[in-house]
């Protein structure tokens, strides 16, 4: 799991929801650093990878948080095409001003879904972390 980023290092939260999506879509979670703009995410059903590209020089000057919403978004929408069948979209024999709409098309549709699938999963994650503090503080009184 060290090797995930070579310069930037996953954060706890980070960490735990590429630990989950890893556990519900049974794909290992690799993150590189690239030179493109931005992050994206691509699936390799042959090695069962979920390959989360992230320009880290750019990332670098984000905080911890952004850096957390935008690893979470791009594993999302790779935990959606696997788990949820949403499509991926691949343009054969489009010019780049065809896979450029096709991308904005795509992104409109499936971000909002993104943003609430990581919303739920936070909700969740937070609801989980209660009940252990409640366990603990509740397992005082038992002793
Ligand atoms: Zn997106």
């Amino acid at each position: 799991m060290d090797n995930r980023l070579t310069i930037l290092k996953l954060s706890e939260k980070a960490e735990a929801y590429a630990k989950e999506v890893e556990r519900e879509t049974e794909y290992i979670v690799q993150i590189d650093d690239w030179q493109g703009n931005g992050a994206n995410v691509t699936l390799d059903p042959d090695c069962k990878y979920i390959l989360v590209k992230i320009n880290e020089e750019e990332f670098k000057k984000e905080s911890e948080g952004e850096i957390d919403f935008t690893i979470a978004h791009e594993l999302t929408h790779g935990f959606l095409s696997l788990k949820k069948k949403y499509c991926q979209i691949n343009c054969m024999r489009c010019g780049s001003e065809e896979k450029e709409a096709i991308f904005f098309l795509q992104t409109m549709i499936e971000d909002p879904v993104v943003d609430k699938t990581i919303y739920k999963k936070s909700i969740n994650h937070l609801m989980l972390s209660i009940l252990m503090i409640l366990r603990k503080i509740l397992g005082l009184y038992v002793i």
